[in-house]
């Protein structure tokens, strides 16, 4: 067993899935579930997502082996800082948040003498829902985890990480952690600015409806992200800022050029933008 105790700090799509995962798989004693409000606590109760629930923070760490934040980006530094004081010598602390460099800062301010136990992570799988009613167990089979330890971090500690990871079927991948919220910028948090700011845009159209009623496809496939909590990538685009910008800039350089060829009917310009987008996106992915 990986945890005798383990403290779940929010008990939503992220923390909630890790639970009931590891209690499937057998690797953990006791989860007890914290959250701020009193609903969402009965609510991972009821579902059967933790053990047992604490009104606060002190109590939800106290005596646990394990601690896992599954809280959004802007709650982890007070969370990190509550936690601090009541965690026992020698607990693992990990999180799953998005944006891993606020969240070590935030860690190394808060944590003092026990951030060499801190293990930094993000699984890289999720859904468009939210709340302990969107967790489930198989969410991270088969997806990557990128865990992004300091020098200071205990091996002990990331061991413990690493092996909560794969015992709920995740592959788990180490870099650093500006290497990690540069690629993830590219990958996810641009993606969804984009899928947010199309639908956005289009939805101001006097013909909505009719735009979006003869939308199939493409619109659907590209808008879904859009779906996703607003408030989570708030505060992951505040979080990530330098690294979503740079790329930001390169976009808006890049549609720039775009703009231009449809204007002067440059058709080689806009072939070989999208023969070479093909051709790198075939290369990845099959479907
Ligand atoms: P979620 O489903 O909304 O769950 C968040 C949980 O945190 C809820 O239980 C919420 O309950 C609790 N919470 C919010 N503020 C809190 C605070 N100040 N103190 C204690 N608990 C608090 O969100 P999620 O999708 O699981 O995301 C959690 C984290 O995982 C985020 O940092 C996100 O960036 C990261 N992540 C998300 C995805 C994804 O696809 N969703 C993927 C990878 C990583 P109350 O509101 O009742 O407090």
């Amino acid at each position: 067993m990986i945890f005798e105790r383990l403290c779940i700090i929010g008990v939503g799509l992220i923390g909630g899935s890790l639970s009931l995962a590891l209690k499937q798989a057998g690797q953990v004693g006791e989860v007890v579930g914290y959250a701020r409000a009193s609903e969402t606590r009965q609510q991972a109760l009821d579902l059967g997502i933790v053990d047992v629930v604490a009104d606060n923070l002190a109590d939800a760490v106290r005596g646990a082996d394990g601690v896992f934040l599954a809280v959004p980006m802007g709650a982890m530094a007070s969370v990190l800082a509550g936690i601090a004081p009541h965690i026992s010598d020698g607990a693992v602390i990990t999180d799953g948040g998005s944006v891993k460099a606020p969240v070590v800062a935030a860690a190394r301010a808060g944590l003092g003498d026990k951030f060499k136990q801190f293990v930094p992570g993000h699984p890289i799988a999720g859904t468009e829902k939210s709340g302990p009613s969107a967790a489930f167990a198989t969410l991270y089979q088969q997806h990557q985890v990128i865990l992004t330890p300091l020098d200071e971090t205990d091996t002990d500690a990331l061991r413990t990480t690493r092996a909560m990871w794969e015992a709920v079927g995740a592959e788990v991948t180490e870099m650093g952690v500006q290497q990690h919220d540069a690629v993830l910028a590219a990958t996810s948090h641009l993606p969804h600015v984009l899928a947010f700011n199309l639908v956005d845009v289009l939805a101001q159209h006097d013909e909505c409806q009719n735009v979006l009623r003869y939308a199939a496809g493409g619109f659907r496939d590209f808008s879904r992200i859009a779906s996703s909590d607003p408030l989570m990538w708030r505060d992951i685009c505040v979080s990530n800022r330098t690294a979503i910008l740079a790329l930001l800039a390169e976009y808006r350089a890049g549609l720039d050029k775009i703009s231009a060829a449809i204007e002067a009917d440059d058709e080689d310009y806009l072939l070989s933008v999208f023969e070479r987008a093909k051709a790198a996106r075939d290369a990845r992915f099959t479907e």
